[in-house]
């Protein structure tokens, strides 16, 4: 008899899976593979499968031992009726017709419970990370996009069609900006994404006798190296992107009244540039009656979508 709760949980991304087993609080073990979206969900099923299969056995445990499986999506799902919604160009696009509930049944026995990543990640930092015991909380994830996810009066926020507060990258900090992956122009994500900056870079004053052009990738762990070194036009696109993030902060405070912002994703990993000038810009801009939000770095950068997935399976009255 096992004295704990365990679950299956994936973290389905855009360049990685990871399968995993998970306590409360705790990756107990998981496996990683390299994953190409543009392939599909499909081509990964069994994949999947073989994953799943050898950590129960690596850890001595049958599927009839475990509480259920949850799995973190990048892409709009029905987290009621465990569906997905709709997926972005060449990101699994197969995954709208796959039913996860008879696969989840047939191969492992277990009931699955499908939810975005980002909700997940937020999750998993307001359980066991950052957001502790805080009742109004937003999750920022910068790394190749701008993700997000908000939790409001002490419940997740979800919203009619599943998208409340997790398309904050597409708000819009500068209507005459360039033009986005989603049908708009100056959003958030199309003017500080880690996928945009090459091109951002290269429209930047100086940029053909800076350090950055001589780079094969330009990322921000690239600009962070660059501005360490003085180069003015590392530092001058570091800059503007804060400048743009900040004024998404401050629209994110407006629209849910926060008490915690968590920032998680590559790019705040990579540095401690970020946070204390974003708490700067919102000090100077915000227009607040009583305490600033605090601005925080995530706990669990790399596993608090996995750790969500406990809360999703183990805590399912949340969502109903
Ligand atoms: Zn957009």
């Amino acid at each position: 008899m096992l004295k704990e709760t365990v679950v299956l949980a994936a973290d389905v991304g855009g360049s990685h899976i990871t399968l995993a087993l998970v306590v409360k609080g705790h990756v107990m073990d998981s496996v990683t593979i390299k994953a190409e979206p543009i392939k599909g969900m499909r081509a990964y099923l069994p994949l999947m499968e073989q994953m799943a299969k050898q950590l129960v056995e690596n850890n001595s445990l049958s599927f009839l031992d475990l509480a259920g499986f949850g799995m973190a999506l990048p892409m709009l799902v029905d987290s009621k009726k465990n569906t997905v919604l709709s997926c972005a160009n060449n990101k699994y696009e197969d995954a709208v017709e796959i039913d996860f509930e008879q696969w989840a049944r047939e191969k492992f026995g277990l009931q699955i419970r499908l939810e975005v990543d980002g909700n997940l990640g937020c999750m998993g930092e307001w359980n066991y990370g950052a957001g502790k015991g805080v009742q109004d909380l937003v999750y920022v994830i910068l790394g190749t996009g701008y993700g997000s996810s908000v939790v409001l009066g002490g419940q997740p926020l979800r919203g009619r069609n599943f998208t409340a507060g997790i398309l904050a990258g597409h708000m819009v900090v500068n209507p005459m900006g360039s033009k986005c992956i989603c049908p708009g122009n100056g959003c958030v994500e199309s003017e500080t994404g880690t996928w945009a900056l090459p091109g951002i870079a290269r429209k930047t004053e100086g940029f053909h006798t800076s350090l950055l052009a001589k780079r094969e990738k330009i990322d921000y762990a690239a600009l962070f190296e660059d501005h360490a070194l003085n180069d003015s036009v590392a530092t001058k696109i570091l800059e503007r992107s804060i400048m743009y993030w900040g004024a998404s902060l401050v629209n994110l405070i407006y629209a849910y009244n926060p008490q915690k912002i968590i920032m998680a994703g590559s790019v705040i990993k990579a540095g401690d540039y970020i946070i204390p000038r974003l708490d700067a810009y919102i000090k100077k801009q915000l227009w607040t009656i009583g305490e600033y939000p605090e601005i925080c770095k995530a706990q669990h950068f790399d596993t608090a979508a996995l750790l969500g997935c406990y809360s999703l399976v183990t805590t399912s009255d949340e969502y109903e």
